[in-house]
């Protein structure tokens, strides 16, 4: 049973930690290939994808600046509609690169309409647009098969860039299908493993465009991790015990739980909060695109006042982000979240936000 409901990290199962507790090994050894190519073949499914998908030591940043540096020349337009979709700006700017921005609300999802009209009208030519799947601090899921769709009928040599942070393994994410250049995941998400290492499937048209890039930098160079898997490993020392856990969990998920079940799942954790908060809580972005993964919940009782009671009675919930943080909290319903865990929780927020009764030594 889980006591801890951030939107990532999240909960882990023992038996993936008991995976990271194994005794090392050469990166450079038969054993690690054996290890990797197993990973390499349980991602083509996890992404649904026949093309390349990596794994990078780094967290999930990284590889949206990567995709950044190897696939943007000059233009870029960035799809924005909370916090983390935003960071995407902030890193393109950095780059130096020149970036225009689509926004909505706060709340709401990024229309396909407003970004074909925005592609249609401009006489700009992007290199690539960015998409953020999941917006994980409004608890936003974007039409991400409808926006790339878009993207690939208004501009076909625009690459789309995904960050499917906290989407991957929890919602649908079809790279082949929808047609996405890179696709981005963490593994503290919707995979439920210790946070350190993170994923990318990079489509053949992305490594294309990575050698037109002179100059891509080093560590995350997109062509230099193809050359390595394709040898059956990776650049650099990568963290061995995160490639024991990701192999656990890949077969667990693929084959244990399966990817439909895992999917079925997050839809009924999300139902089952946005149901059971109701009566002290409003969803704080628009229903019709609430997350599987992630609610954003805004109190009646303040929210730091909640959380600090669930605290004491043993339970974690997460903090309102960025400019959302003195009026919401939420609950992160993803990865081997079970339930039976989420309903043992909202029993216990239910009575705290509405019961109202002290657990011991509080307000004392
Ligand atoms: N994108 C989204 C949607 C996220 O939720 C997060 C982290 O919460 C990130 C990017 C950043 O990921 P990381 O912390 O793995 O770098």
């Amino acid at each position: 049973m889980s006591n801890f409901f951030v939107p990532g990290p999240t909960w882990v199962r023992p038996e993936n930690l008991q995976e990271m507790a194994r005794p090392m090994i050469g990166h450079r050894g038969a054993e690690f290939r054996e290890l990797y190519a197993r990973i390499a073949a349980d991602l083509k499914p996890l992404f649904a994808t026949a093309q390349d998908a990596f794994v990078v030591t780094a967290t999930g940043t990284a590889l949206l600046e990567a995709a950044l540096v190897n696939c943007v020349p000059r233009r870029l337009l960035v799809t924005t509609c909370g916090a983390f979709s935003e960071r995407w700006f902030l890193i393109a700017e950095s780059l130096g690169l020149e970036v225009d921005k689509l926004s909505v609300e706060w709340g709401q999802a990024i229309d396909p309409e407003d970004l074909a009209e925005h592609l249609s009208s401009r006489r700009t030519h992007y290199d690539a647009v960015t998409i953020t799947h999941n917006e994980t601090s409004t608890g936003v899921t974007n039409d991400l098969a409808a926006l790339a769709r878009v993207v690939r009928e208004e501009s076909p040599d625009t690459l789309v860039l995904v960050d499917a942070v906290s989407s991957l393994a929890g919602i649908p994410v079809l790279v082949d299908d929808w047609g996405l250049d890179v696709c981005v995941a963490s593994v503290q998400k919707g995979l439920a493993l210790p946070p350190g290492i993170a994923l990318a499937a990079v489509s053949a048209q992305a490594l294309a465009r990575a050698t037109k890039m002179p100059y891509r930098g080093t560590y995350f160079d997109f062509l230099n991790y193809k050359t390595h898997a394709d040898d059956g490993g990776v650049p650099s020392t990568p963290s061995i015990p995160h490639f024991y856990a990701l192999a656990a969990q890949l077969d667990y998920i693929l084959r244990v739980e399966t990817l439909e079940a895992r999917f079925r799942r997050h839809v009924t954790m999300r139902d089952t909060t946005i149901a059971r908060t109701s009566k002290f809580a409003k969803l704080a972005s628009d229903r019709a695109h609430a997350s599987a993964t992630v609610s954003a919940l805004a109190p009646v009782r303040p929210p730091d006042e909640l959380r600090a009671a669930m605290k004491q009675r043993g339970y974690t919930l997460g903090g309102g982000y960025g400019k959302w943080k003195e009026t919401t909290f939420r609950i992160g319903h993803m990865g081997d979240i079970s339930l039976e865990s989420l309903n043992a929780m909202l029993d216990v927020l239910d009575e705290v936000a509405i019961g109202g009764r002290e657990a011991p030594g509080e307000g004392r």
